[in-house]
């Protein structure tokens, strides 16, 4: 099977943010030789994850971080010494990966979608790997 890979770098400022990658993934995409395909995306940490929604009106990430933190208690007696439990929480909620279709070397996004590398337990450098094949 024909296949592409790699990862690319993401360095995160604030202690959560959302952080819009859809332009270096088709930039990925662009620049391969397959027409149509399936893009896949991974997160491989525990206190960052992906998501996709809205990208139009930025006061859809300010409301997606509020929510999960009214979602996720600051102040349970959790177990973990790190001190970061909330965030290994929200990276679970929200999930570590995405698969989305391309076609004419572009994603294939509603009109509002975009991708959101999760930020919750910033400022870091981190890191997702993608793979895409034609089909
Ligand atoms: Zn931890």
């Amino acid at each position: 099977m024909t296949m592409k890979q790699g990862s690319i770098g993401v360095v995160t400022s604030s202690r959560m943010e959302l952080i819009d990658i859809t332009n270096q993934i088709n930039q990925i995409i662009s620049e391969s030789d397959y027409d149509s395909g399936i893009c896949f995306l991974y997160n491989p940490h525990t206190t960052s994850a992906l998501t996709i929604n809205e990208g139009a009106d930025p006061a859809v990430q300010e409301d997606m971080l509020a929510a999960l933190k009214k979602i996720v208690p600051s102040d349970l007696p959790y177990k973990h010494l790190e001190g970061n439990s909330p965030s290994h929480m929200m990276t679970s909620m929200v999930g570590s990966s995405e698969m989305v279709f391309f076609e004419k070397s572009s994603l294939n996004l509603g009109t509002w979608q975009r991708i959101f590398f999760c930020e919750f337990d910033g400022p870091r450098k981190r890191k997702m790997h993608w793979r895409i094949m034609p089909a």
